[in-house]
């Protein structure tokens, strides 16, 4: 075992008790496959147990003002801020990014505390003028209850910020179940939640290696009102019908298909920069990375070229390494898929360009690869690749290429590069995504609402969007007011 990256706790949280276990599990370093934690396996009981001290929690927590709550998040959101170099090498250790990707995610995973400390605040109802003249018509907002949240591993803070400040901003109280790969930020995060004044119950975290029955018993329980997702469409799928018995509001961030389209006005410049970032952020494991990467064909060798060009100057290493730009894959799962997707690709006629091999590093490492002339067989076309390879495919018009990008029943990302403003509007409009970048190739961020259309999910994170998935809408009518 290596020596434990945290000074956090390894346990799990209920109730503000620290819950240790008999059965635990362990934590792996993906760049070194040596085990760096154990924490607990918890069950059912103890799921009940979180649900049970998130329902006693609700009254006195919905109770208070925004304003006092926003001042226990504000200190939250000191306390993360302020440990930010220890958070990011605890993230790099059970995550594997570069490290300086993990300061970036603690600097952005803090951004949705802060934003929603003062969000918060702004939770406002209206007067509608009324049709009766004795009645007047109020709608006001309430917090929506107990909520459960599931994360996944890719980012192991902001995956959690993002669904616990507004939850706790809005007055609900939470149970997170972080994904198995990566409970160690999540339980630092929670501590220093609970150093900030988060009072016991308000923020719950059920550490588990058996996801379905944790999560089934999050589903069936009628006292959580709510449930926030993001992980895979299969997952997500599977809880979307686990709540229906129970009518549960939901939150679903599901998986991607990001088209990325050059068009032959595009920047060569800005386009290179725009897929480099995403496409081999957090070593392709991003739900909006760029998974086909369609090209026009009077641009598409030009940019081959170039992009080729910067990928040779990825930097292949552990996350810890100053050098490093492209750290390990998370599991011996994800190496796979990739080695799969690449060679069904090849076999079927694509090009390697550069890479389309695992790199000696370790085992979990994979070369940052370019595959040249993607035809619309290959199975890379369809399935999220969650790994450092770009797809190159080649159309000739516009309305070819917006019929490729939407052919898919994902609609996360989109991305689209041209210095022609009407067509970089026209196709903004007509792609089929949540979210679309112009000329650019990462966009998110506290401010602006993040999710997906058709398969990719329901609801928004971030933004005023995601502050409402947390409230109900009340109507009050007033009555029998006298003239
Ligand atoms: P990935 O393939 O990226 O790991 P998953 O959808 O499997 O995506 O995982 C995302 C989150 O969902 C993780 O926290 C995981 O433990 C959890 N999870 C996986 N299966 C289930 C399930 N049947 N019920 C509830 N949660 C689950």
């Amino acid at each position: 075992m290596e020596t434990a990256p945290t000074k956090y706790p390894t346990a799990a949280l209920i109730d503000g008790q620290w819950i240790t276990s008999s059965r635990s599990f362990a934590v792996i370093n993906p760049a070194t496959g040596a085990e760096i934690a154990q924490v607990p396996n918890l069950g059912a009981k103890e799921t009940l147990a979180a649900i049970d001290a998130a329902s006693r929690a609700l009254p006195a927590w919905s109770a208070k003002t925004a304003k006092d709550r926003a001042i226990i998040l504000k200190r939250w959101f000191d306390l993360v801020t302020a440990d930010t170099e220890h958070l990011a090498q605890l993230m790099t250790a059970e995550q594997g990014k570069p490290l300086t990707e993990s300061r970036g995610e603690v600097a952005y995973g803090a951004s949705f505390i802060e934003w929603f400390a003062e969000e918060g605040k702004r939770a406002y109802g209206r007067t509608i003028p009324t049709t009766v003249a004795s009645r007047r018509y109020i709608t006001i907002k309430q917090p929506i209850g107990v909520v459960a949240a599931i994360a996944p591993w890719n980012f192991p803070i902001a995956m959690i910020t993002r669904k616990v400040a507004p939850a706790l901003a809005a007055g609900c109280t939470i149970v997170v179940k972080p994904a198995e790969d990566t409970p160690l930020c999540a339980l630092a995060i929670a501590k220093l939640a609970l150093d900030a004044g988060v009072p016991p119950g308000v923020f719950n975290v059920v550490t588990t290696m058996d996801a379905p029955v944790v999560g089934k018993v999050l589903t069936d329980d009628s006292r959580v009102r709510k449930l926030t997702f993001t992980g895979s469409t299969a997952v997500g799928k599977a809880l979307y019908r686990q709540c229906a018995d129970t009518v549960k509001k939901l939150t679903l961030e599901l998986g991607g298909n990001a088209p990325l389209v050059i068009f032959d006005d595009a920047n060569l410049g800005q386009a290179v920069a725009g897929a480099m970032a995403s496409k081999y952020r957090n070593a392709g494991q991003t739900c909006v990375c760029a998974n086909r990467i369609l090209v026009q064909a009077g641009i598409y060798d030009r940019f081959a070229a170039a992009l080729v060009e910067a990928v040779a100057k990825l930097h292949v290493a552990p996350g810890t390494d100053a050098r490093c730009t492209i750290g390990p894959l998370i599991n011996s799962d994800a190496i796979a898929k990739v080695e799969t997707l690449t060679a069904d690709a090849v076999g079927k006629g694509a090009k390697v360009l550069i890479g389309g091999a695992p790199n000696p590093t370790g085992p979990l490492f994979y070369q940052p690869t370019v595959l040249g002339g993607i035809t619309r067989d290959m199975d890379i076309v369809r399935e999220e690749i969650f790994g450092p390879v770009a797809a190159l495919m080649r159309f000739e018009t516009e309305a070819e290429a917006v019929a490729l990008a939407n052919d898919t029943p994902f609609g996360l990302a989109a991305y689209l590069f041209s210095q022609n403003l009407s067509r970089a509007w026209r196709v903004a409009e007509k792609l089929d995504a949540g979210m679309i970048g112009v000329n650019d190739g990462i966009f998110s961020n506290e401010v602006v609402p993040f999710g997906g259309v058709k398969e990719s999910g329901l609801g928004r994170e971030g933004a005023a969007e995601g502050l409402e998935e947390y409230l109900e809408t009340k109507f009050i009518c007033l009555g029998a007011i006298d003239a």
